[in-house]
């Protein structure tokens, strides 16, 4: 691909004139040899960035709630026993129960 020439937009498929666009070129790289090279308008760039990068952060949390959601149910189930423990008890306090 000649420079200056322009190149098609890898988010939104439109051409970019490299002489008066902003663009970015994302290339891939093995060696000095060029695998791959995308192209993308500056705008186009920040939004595929963003839906990358929040794609990712969906995987992380999404993750942290497989890990996390055990624990917090032992956590409720054990808070449950101990207020029916302390309910039993006569002498106990009465806490009531949600
Ligand atoms: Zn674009």
């Amino acid at each position: 691909m000649e420079k200056g020439c322009g190149a098609k937009c890898f988010k939104c498929d439109q051409a970019i004139n490299f002489a008066s666009d902003l663009f970015v070129c994302l290339g891939t790289y093995e060696g000095d040899r060029t695998v791959e090279e995308k192209y993308f308008h500056m705008e186009c760039w920040r939004k595929y960035f963003d839906e990358k990068a929040r794609e990712k952060a969906e995987v992380v949390v999404n993750k942290m709630q497989e890990i996390m959601m055990p624990i917090a149910k032992q956590m409720t189930d054990k808070l449950k026993n101990a207020i029916d423990q302390a309910n039993d008890d006569p002498n106990a306090p009465k806490i009531i129960n949600i």
